[in-house]
């Protein structure tokens, strides 16, 4: 079969490989809509993961089952499903603590264009069907599913982490499609004030519609005295971040209340350390927590983000600001990740 892959450190290619095999849990999928992630991106050009060599990419599809395990009880063959991009293995030491997604060692629940091949290819495997589909409803676009296999659960799980309340103010750096799926959860979570750090225009007016209610940008100075400007010097509650780098977090802790939480989803694809400034984090005493997570992945978790678009609560089509047809786009569309255009947010790829 073929499939799109990182050949080496900064390459890619069209490479020939042979069809996964289907174990007796598993399914063999042929994907119908796929989305390349900025995470691909920092997979293939900065390196971080380390060297891999001829690994199919992507991990974001929705498709339709071509072949079951004899174990498999609830999906068949014609089913068109969700498939999450974390596949943890559920009965798993790390699952049974609550952290699916580090099962078999720290993020190894990302397996597709990590640990096996990735997606975007003729046909692909999904390890424990049961607990990792999640039927595709017939009247629900496959673009659009597409981003419940990893932005909405990304931008949701940064919402989960900050553990936003009623009426907290947030800062959310980052608005691509990660850190705009963020902003919808916190405003469903009932946040007050949700300040956005961004640039691009079409990222700046989804927020709007997703409920940002204020805006700053890293390239008009710090931004933790941007935020201390606006809030009259007492910061904010929670801060999310999904963009910008090792760096962010010194700005990050600064714009923070002492008690307040940094919650990361954003990947760091470079930089040895994160720093934190000692005094604005209190010589170490001031409650102010870091946190980071891989988003969790899973049946049940894409079953209740699917009922979110379906009651109306989330609409992440918005997102989709540049579609293709035919599985060839695959290449435009990754380069398109990783050239960040400014009338980009997420481009999706329709195979069928
Ligand atoms: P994008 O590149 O589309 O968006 C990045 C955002 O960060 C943009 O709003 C950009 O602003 C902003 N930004 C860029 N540089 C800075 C800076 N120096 N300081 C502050 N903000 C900055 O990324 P995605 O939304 O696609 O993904 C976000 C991150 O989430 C990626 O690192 C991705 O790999 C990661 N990810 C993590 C997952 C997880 O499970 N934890 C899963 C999926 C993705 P501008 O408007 O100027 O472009
Ligand atoms: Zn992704």
């Amino acid at each position: 079969m073929k499939g799109f892959a990182m050949l080496g450190a900064g390459k890619t290619g069209w490479i020939e490989k042979s069809r996964p095999v289907c174990g007796a849990l598993d399914a063999i999928i042929r994907p119908v809509a796929v989305s390349p992630c900025t995470s691909d991106v920092h997979t293939v050009w900065e390196g971080a993961l380390g060297e891999r060599k001829d690994m199919i990419l992507g991990h974001e599809a929705v498709g339709e089952v071509v072949e079951v395990g004899s174990l498999v009880r609830d999906f068949a063959p014609g089913d068109r499903v969700i498939v999450t991009a974390i596949t943890p293995d559920w009965g798993s030491e790390a699952a049974q603590r609550g952290f699916a997604m580090h099962a078999g060692g720290m993020l190894a629940g990302w397996k597709f264009s990590n640990y096996k091949d990735g997606v975007f290819a003729e046909f692909f495997h999904v390890n424990e069907a049961d607990a990792n589909l999640a039927r595709l409803p017939d009247d629900l676009d496959p673009g659009t599913a597409c981003m419940l296999c990893d932005m909405m659960p990304t931008g949701f799980h940064a919402a989960e982490l900050a553990d936003i309340q009623f009426g907290e103010s947030v800062c959310v750096i980052g608005i691509g499609p990660v850190g705009l799926m963020a902003v919808r959860a916190c405003v469903l979570r009932g946040a007050g004030d949700v300040f956005c750090v961004g640039t691009r225009k079409v990222c700046m007016d989804a927020a709007k519609q997703y409920g940002a209610t204020d805006f700053l940008s890293y390239k008009n100075g710090d931004l933790a005295e941007q935020i201390l400007d606006r809030t009259k010097g007492k910061g904010v509650d929670k801060v999310i971040v999904a963009g910008g780098n090792a760096d962010t977090f010194d700005a990050a802790i600064r714009m923070l209340k002492p008690g307040g939480i940094v919650a990361n989803v954003n990947y760091l694809g470079s930089g040895d350390y994160v720093k934190l400034p000692r005094a604005a984090w209190g010589c170490g005493m001031a409650h102010k927590q870091l946190r980071g997570g891989l988003m969790p992945g899973g049946r049940l978790r894409a079953e209740r983000l699917l009922r979110l678009i379906e009651t109306g609560r989330v609409d992440p089509s918005l997102l989709l600001t540049h579609k293709f047809y035919g599985f060839s786009h695959v290449e435009q569309a990754l380069y398109l990740m990783k050239d960040k255009t400014p009338d980009l947010i997420k481009p999706v790829v329709y195979l069928a």
